[in-house]
Parts: C-alpha cells; sequence; structure tokens
C-alpha cells in the first residue's frame, strides 16, 4: 500500500470518514455478535492510520498521544471496541517503535506504517492481575534466541494480531527484572484459549494465550533484557492511558449527545410541557456537558505534556484515565436516566451499549484505585510501585 504523509487535521478527519462510512454502521453487528471488528480496523490502515505513532523515519504519520486521543475519541463515540483494538494496536506500535532496531524497524514497524501489519499488547496475566506490570511468563535463553512459558490474559486483538508485544521475567537477569520481546502471530506453539466473553468491549477479542516452549529469535527483543520497567513507564503508561482516555472520552461524548438531542426532540401527544422545558433537566444536562468538557481538557493537556516529555506529565497523564472512567461510566448512566425508557431499551439508543463498555475503563490496568494510589506516591515523593 502507497501511503502519504498526513497532517493532523488529515488523520482526523480520515478517522472520522472511516468511523461514519464504515465503523458506525457495524457498531450493533460487532458488539452483539461479538465479533472483532474487522472491517473498521483494515479501513483504518488504508486510510493511513495504521501507522498514526510509528516514526516518519519509517514511513508512519509520525504523530504522538494528541492525535492518538482525538482519533481514539472519534472512534470511540461510534463503536469502543474499535477505539480501543485500534488503540492497543498504537500502544504495541510504540513500544516497538521506542528502541527498535533496523532489522525490527524492517520487519514490524515498515509494514505498520504500510497499513499490513497490525500489533497489540499482552502484558497482563492471571497471576498477577492488576498488577500488570510483574509479568510471571518465563523467557529463557537457548541457542539463537530465548524459550518462551507462560500465559497472557485479556489480550486485546487475541488471535487476530500479526504480532504481540509480550511482557517476561528476563532470563539472566536479577530478580525483579524484566523484558520485553515481539512474538510473531505465525511463531509455533501459541495456543488460544477460549473466546471473550465480556459483558462490553464484546469486539474486543481480549482472549487467553498460552505459551509452551516458543521460540523467539534473539532479534526480537526489545531494548536490552531487563528493560520491561523502563517500557511500562516511559512508553506503555503514556500510550495506553492516553489510548483509552480517548476511547471512553468518546462514549462520555457521544452519551451526552443522544440525552441532548432526546430532550431536543421528544414531545408529548397530551400536549404537557416537553422535556426540554423543565429546568431540572436543563440543570442536569449543563453539568454534563461540564463533566466531558473539563475530562476532554485534561485528556488533551496530559497528552500535550506528554508530548513535550514533561517530567510531571505521568501525574497528569495517570488523572486523565482515573478521571475518565468516573466521567464515561457517570455520563452514560445519567444520559440513560435522561433519555428514559428508550435509552434503556437494547434497540432504541447506543447508550445500552456505552453503559457495558464503559464500565472496562475502571477495570483495565492501571485501574482507577491503582492510578490515584500512583499520583498520591508522586506527590509525597514516594517511588510508585513500593509499599
Ligand atoms: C476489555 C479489556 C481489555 C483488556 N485488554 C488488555 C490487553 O490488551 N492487554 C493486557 O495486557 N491486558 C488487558 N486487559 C487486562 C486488564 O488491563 C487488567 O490487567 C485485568 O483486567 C486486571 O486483572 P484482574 O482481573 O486479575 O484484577 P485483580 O488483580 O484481581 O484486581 C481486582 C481489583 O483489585 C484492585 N487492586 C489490586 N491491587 C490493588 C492495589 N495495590 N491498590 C488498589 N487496588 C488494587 C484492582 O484495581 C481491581 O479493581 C484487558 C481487560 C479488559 C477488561
Amino acid at each position: 500500500m502507497d501511503l502519504k504523509r498526513l497532517s493532523l487535521g488529515e488523520l482526523l478527519g480520515a478517522a472520522d470518514q472511516v468511523a461514519r462510512e464504515v465503523v458506525a454502521p457495524e457498531a450493533s453487528r460487532v458488539d452483539g455478535e461479538g465479533r472483532w471488528p474487522e472491517t473498521g480496523l483494515r479501513a483504518l490502515q488504508a486510510a493511513g492510520l495504521g501507522g498514526l505513532v510509528v516514526p516518519s523515519a519509517f514511513g508512519g504519520q509520525g504523530q504522538g498521544l494528541v492525535a492518538l486521543a482525538r482519533t481514539c475519541e472519534v472512534l470511540g463515540r461510534v463503536c469502543a471496541s474499535t477505539a480501543i483494538c485500534f488503540g492497543m494496536h498504537c500502544v504495541g506500535s510504540a513500544v516497538i517503535a521506542a528502541k527498535a532496531t533496523p532489522l525490527q524497524q524492517r520487519t514490524f514497524l515498515e509494514p505498520i506504517a504500510e497499513g499490513e501489519h497490525l500489533t497489540t499488547l499482552a502484558l497482563s496475566e492471571s497471576g498477577t492481575g492488576a498488577h500488570f506490570y510483574l509479568p510471571q511468563t518465563r523467557l529463557t535463553a537457548v541457542p539463537g534466541g530465548y524459550r518462551l512459558e507462560g500465559a497472557k490474559s485479556f489480550v486485546t486483538n487475541g488471535g487476530h494480531a500479526d504480532s504481540y508485544v509480550v511482557s517476561t521475567l528476563a532470563s539472566a537477569a536479577r530478580p525483579g527484572d524484566f523484558s520485553c520481546v515481539i512474538l510473531p502471530a505465525q511463531a509455533g506453539n501459541l495456543a488460544w484459549e477460549g473466546s471473550w466473553e465480556g459483558i462490553g468491549m464484546r469486539g474486543n477479542s481480549a482472549r487467553t494465550l498460552r505459551l509452551q516452549d516458543v521460540f523467539v529469535p534473539a532479534t526480537h527483543l526489545l531494548g536490552q533484557e531487563g528493560d520491561e520497567i523502563w517500557y511500562v513507564f516511559n512508553v506503555v503508561a503514556p500510550y495506553f492511558l492516553i489510548a483509552m482516555a480517548g476511547t471512553y472520552l468518546g462514549i462520555a461524548s457521544s452519551a451526552l449527545e443522544e440525552a441532548t438531542a432526546h430532550l431536543k426532540r421528544r414531545h408529548y401527544g397530551h400536549g404537557g410541557a416537553p422535556p426540554s422545558s423543565q429546568a431540572v433537566l436543563q440543570h442536569r444536562l449543563g453539568t454534563l456537558w461540564a463533566v466531558v468538557e473539563r475530562t476532554r481538557l485534561l485528556i488533551h493537556s496530559a497528552a500535550a505534556r506528554g508530548d513535550q516529555g514533561e517530567a510531571t506529565a505521568l501525574a497528569a497523564l495517570c488523572s486523565a484515565k482515573a478521571e475518565v472512567a468516573d466521567c464515561a461510566v457517570h455520563v452514560v448512566n445519567e444520559a440513560m436516566t435522561l433519555v428514559g425508557g428508550r435509552g434503556y431499551s437494547e434497540s432504541g439508543s447506543p447508550l445500552f451499549r456505552h453503559l457495558r463498555d464503559a464500565r472496562a475503563a475502571h477495570v483495565m490496568s492501571p485501574t482507577t484505585d491503582i492510578l490515584r494510589t500512583w499520583v498520591g506516591r508522586a506527590l509525597l515523593d514516594l517511588p510508585l510501585l513500593g509499599e
């Protein structure tokens, strides 16, 4: 595919067009059938967005956190499953790009930039749960590379991506040292277990990946052995937090629009005062607007500070995802009240889907409680991961 470099405005315009013309018409089916949103993701790749955060030196769009937040919001408005799948591809791309060797640039980043390769992040494990930065998957040095043993849970794009960024215990490292490797989908001995049965994010394909005697060439190690914690806080955290923040902001924005549209169009057959004329409903709507807008401003400011490499950006980035989780769940709940019985019905409005999708925001690591704790610890000059 021959894709040209686009400005931020052009990229957002392209994302908006794909969202309206391809993603939105599929959203109910993706949700209802738990279908991985292939059509939307392929359309995003064809429009040049696959390489959104890949550096321009490798043919990508060279964008950062601001572009990621805004693109995920555009997608999250119409289909949160597509937004999260696209977002995790971008997080994986950023991790690969951070310290890519020339071989990794050719093998992974250039195809990602050309829209021909989809990647994703496989960090979480059932043994360490919300503490996703503490993998128990083992990396053992063998001639020519490593052997990988373990299991990854909730892998977004599971079974569909072309490669997986996997965190592991480092092979010969000191206790507590972890490494990241890129695992191509065609590597032998990858076993996918079960199907994704989440109440929301139903197209996400967040499946369990069992790794038994999997060979990873030495060339697929990311950075140096023991670099995993560096990746977690320097790349995974900013890109993941912002991709998720944009996605959940999209859900909240759509819920607010839905409530506004309902109040504008609702009139009673008996000629009674329409809901839009009730001061209490006007007040509720006005409050929701402020909740969404202040969350958007925090997300955009955190993303901009992250892009500028500000030392204190991490607190803003952590708070952006914690705030958007509260915002999305609250705004969708309130919107459902404003829209009444139609909002509560499966066929009447997207709020039914938004309510289930939004709920994942608190569950996905770093979870809201952990993020709040990290910010508090940072303010107290304590190490984030200490007791
Ligand atoms: C839709 C979806 C998509 C996902 N996609 C991915 C993906 O692509 N890649 C990936 O690697 N993972 C992914 N995950 C996994 C996710 O990020 C979490 O790691 C996982 O859901 C949390 O693990 P657990 O269920 O075992 O929670 P547990 O570890 O059992 O935690 C339960 C609760 O206890 C809280 N808790 C635990 N310890 C503390 C503490 N010290 N302080 C305060 N609270 C604490 C947690 O915040 C949580 O609320 C996904 C999850 C979902 C739901």
